[in-house]
């Protein structure tokens, strides 16, 4: 037990993906995308509230204004763009600056920082990911994720994270390119989103 208060991961979490989204989206397009959400757009200084059904109203728009493929890319985008905020915000007290963690071989390193993002989703947003190994690759599983009921939520999770995954694997191996691709989805009728991650980089 830690004595620190509980901190509101959820609240740091949302700021980090809209800053990420405002890096993606030109402020019109993001007015427009919240307009057609009906959800209201905080402004930079604000505070936020993004309780579930504003998210799932959020990824419903931006399905109807990019269509699935474009929304897709959308969310893979903004979750690129959110992967320093989210270390910023969560980076040293779940570890990313110890020198336990800093000194670890190159893949020993990379699969360790995936379970440090998994805890990260779990405070922050109540997704479960289950981090599993195979030979060639490390599986991501959204194993229980409460604001997913809604297959285009999902979609927007599973991506957005497939995006951060992307540039927080570039980070922790100083540049180089993974493999991350997402080989079931809930949205397809399979149990569970599932991102699996080659564990040899591409270059
Ligand atoms: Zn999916």
């Amino acid at each position: 037990m830690t004595e620190s208060e509980p901190r509101n991961c959820f609240t740091e979490m949302t700021q980090v993906v809209l800053e990420g989204a405002r890096e993606v989206l030109n402020s019109d397009e993001m007015t427009a995308l919240f307009e057609s959400a009906g959800v209201r757009l905080p402004d930079e200084t604000g505070p936020i509230s993004a309780p579930g059904n504003d998210i799932q109203r959020l990824a419903k728009a931006l399905e109807t204004r990019y269509g699935p493929l474009g929304s897709r890319g959308t969310a893979v985008r903004i979750g690129r763009a959110s992967f320093q905020g989210v270390m910023q915000v969560f980076g040293s007290e779940d570890g990313f600056e110890d020198e336990e963690y800093r000194m670890l071989p190159v893949r020993k390193r990379a699969r360790a920082g995936l379970e440090k993002l998994a805890a990260i989703f779990e405070c922050a947003c109540g997704i479960h990911v289950a981090v599993t190994t195979e030979p060639e690759a490390w599986l991501w599983t959204l194993a229980d994720c409460e604001t997913c009921h809604d297959p285009r939520v999902e979609t927007a999770v599973s991506h957005f994270m497939l995006g951060l995954l992307r540039e927080y694997l570039a980070w922790s191996s100083g540049g180089k390119v993974f493999q991350v691709e997402e080989i079931a989805c809930r949205a397809d009728g399979d149990p569970n989103c599932v991102l699996r991650v080659l564990r040899l980089p591409l270059d």
